[in-house]
């Protein structure tokens, strides 16, 4: 059984989430307030949490932190009351998977809460492929065209860190935070210099690529 953890302290809105998605078939625990969330994430083994920011004790974002740098790859999808640009972004940037903006119709918030659960599964397949490429997450093995490519540690980080997030763009923060050890300094045209070396190695045309975009402004986001 799928298992859904729910962070809000809105009684009618974790009510609400709490009847839909037990109706729907997930097995759900709802908690109140950012402590309880952050303990009870690391306790038990969740599929998914619904995270609301505004929580009693520590904040939404804080909890998302948390869990991340303690390593969990649980999705986190992030119930944000202000359709706020900004708070997305940093939900986003600090390791939430999606986000939806209250008040939010349960068909979306279904559809999200699938679409990543389906996302999360495809995380578990051992291989990856895309153009001539192909990524064996068991072996740690890049292979074009049959012939294995010689990645560095740091470049297949970053690749498995693009593929597990296809379609979406990742700010430079995001990938420093993501592939590089905790607490090291390095800056955006490090990342740059790194994303360069990898093109190399996966793109048909590094110097007009196709997997591998860059958007002004923003970062990158993998295509493939
Ligand atoms: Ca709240």
């Amino acid at each position: 059984m799928i298992r859904i953890l729910i962070a809000e302290d809105e009684p009618g809105i974790a009510l609400g989430l709490e009847d839909d998605l037990t109706m729907e078939g997930y097995e759900v625990e709802v908690v109140a307030d950012g402590n309880t969330a952050s303990r009870r994430a690391v306790e038990s083994a969740f599929d998914l949490i619904l995270l609301d920011v505004m929580l009693p004790g520590k904040d939404g974002f804080d909890v998302c932190r948390e869990l991340r740098r303690r390593g969990m790859k649980t999705p986190i999808l992030i119930l944000t009351a202000k359709a706020q640009e900004a708070e997305k972004v940093m939900g986003l940037e600090l390791g939430a998977d999606d986000y939806v903006t209250k008040p939010f119709g349960t068909r979306e918030l279904r559809a999200r809460i699938k679409a990543l659960l389906r996302r999360s599964r495809g995380e578990e397949s051992e291989c990856y492929s895309f153009g001539e490429v192909e990524v064996d997450f068991a072996r740690g093995e890049l292979r074009r065209r049959g012939e294995v490519v010689e990645l560095t540690p740091l470049e297949f980080k970053l690749l498995e860190l693009f593929i597990r997030s296809r379609g979406r763009v990742l700010s430079r923060e995001r990938l420093l935070a993501g592939a590089w050890a905790p607490d090291t300094f390095a800056s955006d045209r490090v990342v740059d210099n790194h994303i360069a070396n990898l093109r190399r190695k996966i793109e048909p045309d590094p110097a007009n690529p196709r997997y591998l975009r860059n958007l002004r402004g923003l970062g990158y986001r993998f295509d493939g």
